[in-house]
């Protein structure tokens, strides 16, 4: 007998969602002064503190110069896949600049970060690999590792003894070990050195997505592994973004000739989409050579986090440990954050509440991200509704 066929229905779904206060809402933006951090959101004017717009470079008028050259140069898409003809000089350009910047043999562009994660994963894993990720990884990674069709291990956050242990009971195949550099939710550093470690006794292959620290974290802005005084050597594979500090949108991948060379052959999220628009290549080289030009970009926007943290802590609000531009207040539940939230953009800042399953549950936050796009008295000013808001009733 046919066994019949479930429907398939949205609507209770979507109201459990809703009554879990984890329903997602999305918000539509205006940007009148693109070059500052005020915007407004569904009518709204308010203090954007959630950009990943570290350095305030999205609107900078060279990176938009650059764009709107390239796209009358060369036309909006790339028109096709980097492996037909979509492979063109500004992507060619950018790969080598990026190669220079990261102190690596090659680099290849990606169209997204999510992409340059599971087409990684997968393209350096086969199914005999283990894959390895920190428990708090970004989803993008977490996917890599579920795609890539390997054996898959969470490790506890942060705990390289506990990775160290997980790799010493691996019987056979190949290892991978992913990690964010700078954690995407929590703004803390995973701790590069002992991971490498741990790699390096085991022969494991440690893979860093360094998002959010790219432009911002490390003396010159190199990110985590220039914070560690970390070699190409011990970390094998480095991951980074555009659409964080860098203000514009996609992503590559750094590491040896070979490594680079098996993603152009393998990398499936590379060959199977169409290539990045060469005018965001153009932009992100100009990003590039802006955050380099002017340090002042990000000593500005590590002033504001420690300026911000001085004044919160003065407040009585709890911080956790970050030092990068990414600034979690724990909250709790789902529906106290959105509470929380509310109460912030009525008083004209806009700082999103981070829920469930982005975040482990019962660890709803607001994530404050500072900019060099802020005002000293945006900061005050932020302080002082939080300390209101936060008050003990
Ligand atoms: C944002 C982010 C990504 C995804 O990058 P996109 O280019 O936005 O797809 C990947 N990894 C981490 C850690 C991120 O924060």
């Amino acid at each position: 007998m046919a066994v019949s066929i479930a429907p398939i229905s949205f609507a209770p779904a979507l109201a459990d969602l809703e009554a879990r206060d984890l329903r997602r809402q999305r918000r539509t933006v205006h940007r009148g002064k693109p070059e500052s951090a005020e915007i407004e959101l569904d009518g709204r004017r308010c203090i954007d503190f959630c950009s990943n717009d570290y350095l305030g470079l999205a609107a900078h008028p060279q990176v938009v110069e650059a764009f709107i050259d390239a796209a009358r140069m060369h036309g909006v898409g790339a028109r096709a896949s980097h492996l037909v003809t979509g492979h063109q000089a500004e992507h060619e350009a950018l790969e080598q600049e990026l190669a220079a910047y990261t102190g690596r043999e090659r680099a290849i562009v990606f169209s997204t970060g999510y992409m340059a994660n599971l087409g990684l994963a997968r393209a350096v894993a086969g199914r005999d690999a283990t894959v390895y990720g920190d428990q708090l990884n970004h989803a993008s990674l977490i996917d890599g590792g579920r795609l890539s069709g390997a054996k898959l291990q969470r490790y506890p956050h942060a705990d390289a003894a506990a990775l160290e242990q997980q790799l010493a009971t691996q019987e056979s195949g190949t290892a991978l070990v992913l990690t964010d550099g700078v954690f995407s939710m929590d703004g803390d550093l995973a701790p590069l050195p002992a991971l490498a470690a741990a790699c390096s006794r085991y022969g494991a292959f440690l893979a860093v997505d360094d998002a959010h620290g790219l432009g911002v974290t490390g003396a010159t802005g190199r990110g985590s592994l220039e914070h560690f005084g970390l070699s190409p050597g011990e970390v094998p594979a480095l991951v980074g973004t555009f659409g964080k500090a860098f203000g514009t949108f996609g992503a590559f991948v750094a590491g040896s000739e070979d490594l680079i060379e098996t993603l152009i052959q393998r990398a499936r999220t590379y060959i199977y989409t169409t290539a990045l628009p060469p005018a965001v290549a153009a932009a992100t080289r100009e990003a590039l050579a802006v955050s380099i030009a002017e340090p002042w970009r990000r000593e500005r926007v590590l002033a504001l986090t420690r300026r911000f943290r001085e004044l919160a802590l003065a407040a009585g609000i709890t911080l956790g440990t970050s030092e990068t531009p990414i600034q979690p207040i724990l909250i709790g539940s789902a529906d106290s954050a959105m509470r929380t939230s509310n109460a912030l953009l009525e008083r004209g800042f806009f700082v999103a509440a981070i829920r469930p399953p982005t975040v482990p549950a019962d660890t709803s936050r607001l994530r404050i991200t500072l900019s060099a796009a802020h005002r000293d008295e945006d900061v005050e000013r932020l302080v002082a509704a939080l300390a209101e808001i936060l008050q003990p009733e």
